[in-house]
């Protein structure tokens, strides 16, 4: 089995993502990405940490907002003066949020032209009608490792394990442009095993640590191990058991050193592409 380099998918796309900010930085204008952070939570702040450095590497300038125990009124005006400042072009509201708060109803308070990380559910909306829009980060990750690995879809069985509205059901739709013939499983589904292992290709997004063994993997299979499971020791283990999976799969993404850094890098490029976007209507 091979892993594959998400460190170095990301380093790539940086150097293209760095080009052309420098290019837009040259003519006037400075890709800026909002990050609003609405917890106090050590995990999000050292996530957050990763998003600024990430940003000041490839020249894309990163606003922390912070709000501590915001109220949902706080937190949805905070995101509309951003959606109307003309020099922010990205916008993207980390989690945990406070409680009694969801998503989709901070999601629609962020611009879709500046919905970077795919929270306002019009742009699942858009995606799913096959329109120009932002995939929620980590789902266009997946597709993004799949490309740059030239990982054959087009009629290809591709199973995504989870169906939440930031990971499991826009990459479900990413692959189906791709002309993948997708099943989407989740916590209700009848034997989990026997599905998966119908799978060329198999994106874990569940959230259960070491979860995926060999017995969910056909021989040959690309997988994709989005989980990010905290461990005791302070580190971080995926989804799949990268030790059963080992003797079945063609492929599989590390954790961490796979998908994670390309969803990080897929911010900056979406900022960037939007502030392209927004200098050719300004
Ligand atoms: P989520 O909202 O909790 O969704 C988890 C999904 O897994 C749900 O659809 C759930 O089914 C399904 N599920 C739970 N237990 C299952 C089981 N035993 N068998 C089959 N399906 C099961 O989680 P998420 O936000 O999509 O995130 C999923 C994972 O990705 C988490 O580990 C998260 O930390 C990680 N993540 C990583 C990145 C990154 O950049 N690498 C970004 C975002 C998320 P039901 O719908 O039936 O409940």
């Amino acid at each position: 089995m091979r892993d594959i380099d998400g460190r170095a998918i990301a380093k790539a796309l940086g150097a293209e993502v760095s080009a052309d900010a420098e290019s837009l930085r040259a003519n006037g204008t400075t890709p800026t990405l909002a990050v609003v952070v609405p917890t106090d939570d050590d995990a999000t702040a050292w996530y957050v940490r990763s998003i600024e450095r990430t940003a000041g590497r490839v020249g894309v300038e990163c606003r922390t907002v912070h709000l501590s125990e915001p109220t949902a009124a706080d937190l949805t005006k905070r995101l509309d003066a951003l959606s109307a400042d003309d020099a922010v072009h990205g916008i993207i509201c980390q989690t945990p949020l406070p409680a009694g708060i969801s998503l989709s109803e901070v999601g629609e308070h962020i611009a879709v032209a500046k919905d970077v990380d795919g929270a306002n559910p019009a742009s699942l909306g858009r995606l799913a009608a096959g329109l120009d829009t932002f995939a929620p980060a980590t789902a266009a990750a997946v597709a993004e490792i799949l490309r740059r690995e030239s990982v054959p879809l087009k009629g290809k069985r591709a199973v995504i394990i989870g169906r939440s509205m930031v990971v499991g059901k826009p990459a479900a739709m990413l692959l189906l442009a791709e002309h993948a013939t997708v099943t989407v499983c989740h916590s209700r589904t009848e034997d989990l095993p026997a599905v998966c292992a119908e799978a060329d290709v198999l994106v874990a997004a569940v959230g259960r640590a070491a979860m995926v063994t060999a017995d969910y993997v056909k021989p040959g299979a690309t997988v994709i191990d989005v989980g990010t499971n905290p461990t005791d020791d302070g580190g971080l283990v995926g989804d799949v058991d990268a030790a059963s999976v080992a003797a079945r799969a063609g492929a599989l993404t590390p954790v961490p050193g796979g998908v994670g850094p390309v969803t990080t890098m897929l911010l900056m490029r979406h900022t960037v592409t939007a502030a392209a976007r927004c200098s050719l209507n300004a």
